[in-house]
């Protein structure tokens, strides 16, 4: 199996991105396959070179050893500019005019807004829009994202689902994440395009990741049948809560790894905080 991590260096890893580490480099041991680090850094505002060695270093503090060398999304800007051509070229993307406030604004004025695991979904407004219209104020310079139309997207790939490991195909619903953007100005391509990009460049065979995106895998089966990309399976895991059950915010310093390396903490404690062993070889004080 060919597995990944792959986490933003926007901060220090906590529990939650160990144990996430922890999944897909157990998967891919026990198979005998490859685990591959990948930095999701294409937001430049957010992302620092000292997040990025920290995350590597914290890494190899917990014994995870890696395979191949890291990937870098923001070296890869013309694969996701390509990718977003092909969706063009198919006629499922559009642009969308509407700022953040806008498009609040008019949710709060539907009576039903459709709704998404995070909040509302893009309404739709733009969708649309005539040709000449969108020509005249792409000339006209106003700002614009570029968004799937993933119900015309999904007439196109017909019925789809995904692959759950140890639960079996899920069926695809456009619905879920309605209209996401895929890119704008300043973020040349959205976490879906990229990812979706990306494990496929990667090749990798199994997506594991935290059940927080689960839902986002309805997004990316369509994307991967639109650019005929092979189709991994996924594994979603259980995400590390905090003593109140509450999930490790993206940066939790108190349950950052540095923060118990510093405290003295040793590995096979921190493992043990994440509810797993870890690696072979750590010594005695993990829990399973
Ligand atoms: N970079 C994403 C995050 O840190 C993970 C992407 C993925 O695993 O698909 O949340």
């Amino acid at each position: 199996m060919i597995c990944r991590f792959a986490p933003s260096p926007t901060g220090y890893l906590h529990l939650g991105h160990a144990y996430s580490a922890w999944i897909g480099w157990a998967s891919a041991r026990a198979s005998g396959g490859t685990f591959l680090l990948r930095l999701d850094d294409i937001d430049a505002a957010r992302c620092r070179p000292e997040y990025e060695s920290a995350i590597m270093e914290d890494l190899t503090w917990l014994g995870l050893d890696r395979d191949g060398p890291v990937r870098r999304q923001s070296e890869h800007l013309a694969a996701y500019a390509a990718a977003l051509d092909r969706l063009e070229a198919l006629g499922v993307v559009y642009p969308c005019f509407c700022s953040r406030k806008e498009i609040r604004a008019e949710v709060a004025a539907m009576p039903s807004a459709p709704h998404g695991p995070d909040g509302p979904l893009y309404p739709g407004t733009c969708r649309g829009l005539d040709a000449a219209t969108r020509a005249a104020r792409i000339a006209a310079g106003e700002p614009y994202s570029l968004r799937l139309d993933a119900a015309e997207a999904m007439r196109r790939t017909g019925p789809l689902t995904w692959s759950e490991a140890s639960q079996g195909p899920i069926p695809v619903d456009p619905a879920v994440n309605g209209d996401v953007m895929l890119a704008r100005k300043d973020a040349p391509a959205s976490y879906h395009l990229s990812v979706v990009v990306d494990d496929a460049e990667q090749g990798v065979t199994l997506v594991t990741r935290g059940d927080d995106l689960r839902h986002a895998t309805h997004v990316h089966r369509i994307l991967q049948a639109l650019l005929t990309l092979p189709e991994p399976t996924y594994a979603h895991h259980r995400l590390i809560t905090d003593e109140s059950g509450t999930r490790l915010a993206k940066r939790a310093d108190a349950f950052a790894i540095r923060h118990y390396r510093e405290a003295g903490e040793s590995p096979a404690q921190v493992w043990a905080r994440c509810g797993v062993n870890g690696p072979a070889g750590l010594g005695a004080g993990a829990a399973d």
